[in-house]
């Protein structure tokens, strides 16, 4: 077998995983979002914005190399929460989504969160069994990502640019985002956002409540 072989056909078995629990989700009209970005852009604080907002029962799946940080980070009362070490693993894999499924009863949860290692490039190639994949920027990782790591934003529904409230402060072209953008994605809505001034987070949560709402009138 050559290593083009193999590779592909671990990404096979990782898509058929993919797909059963994405059957699991569906089954208990939960969403499931997949976030995706480097480390540091936000992604545990912005949940931690997000979820009071939305007002549903909501689950978190948290993957990292090390550590619960962020899984303590959003353990609170109202939010089922379920850490993953990947150890060395740089991406979260659906094997270890479906691991993570089981100790999550879903019955009732309106949504769930996967908050994927921080990585920008192999994530994007590993299906988890989402419905959709959140991509986040944030500003201090400069304007010039989109065209360096193409793969994940292609693979993006929704592009989140978080941080914005350090634009002014740090040289940051949202039209240069915009631009590159334009020449890889544009079906996924781009939205700018701070998840710690809260500015551009309603939009957000609308897309998401939008989100849940067709897919549950689609199951009817
Ligand atoms: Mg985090
Ligand atoms: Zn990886």
């Amino acid at each position: 077998m050559t290593t083009v072989k193999i590779v592909r056909s671990v990404l096979e078995a990782n898509d058929a995983v993919a797909a059963v629990n994405r059957k699991l989700l569906d089954e208990h009209h939960t969403l499931g979002v997949n976030l995706m970005s480097a480390p540091g852009s936000g992604k545990t604080t912005l949940l931690q914005e997000t979820i009071p907002r939305l007002g549903h029962p909501c689950a978190v799946m948290v993957g990292d190399l090390q550590t619960t940080r962020d899984a303590d980070r959003l353990r609170v009362d109202s939010v089922e929460t379920v850490q993953i070490n990947t150890g060395r693993g740089c991406h979260l894999s659906s094997t270890q989504v479906a691991d993570g499924l089981a100790a999550i009863d879903l019955a009732g949860i309106d949504f769930l969160f996967i908050e994927n290692v921080g990585n920008m490039v192999c994530p994007a190639s590993h299906d988890l069994g989402e419905h959709f994949r959140c991509v986040i920027l944030s500003v201090p990782e400069g304007d010039d990502k989109v065209a360096k790591y193409p793969t994940i934003f292609q693979a993006a529904d929704i592009i989140l640019v978080n941080k914005i409230d350090l634009a002014g402060i740090l040289d940051f072209s949202m039209q240069r985002v915009l631009d590159d953008l334009a020449q890889l994605n544009t079906a996924a809505p781009v939205l700018t956002l701070s998840a710690r001034t809260g500015q551009g987070l309603d939009e957000w949560v609308q897309w998401l409540r939008q989100k849940r709402s067709k897919r549950a009138a689609a199951a009817l």
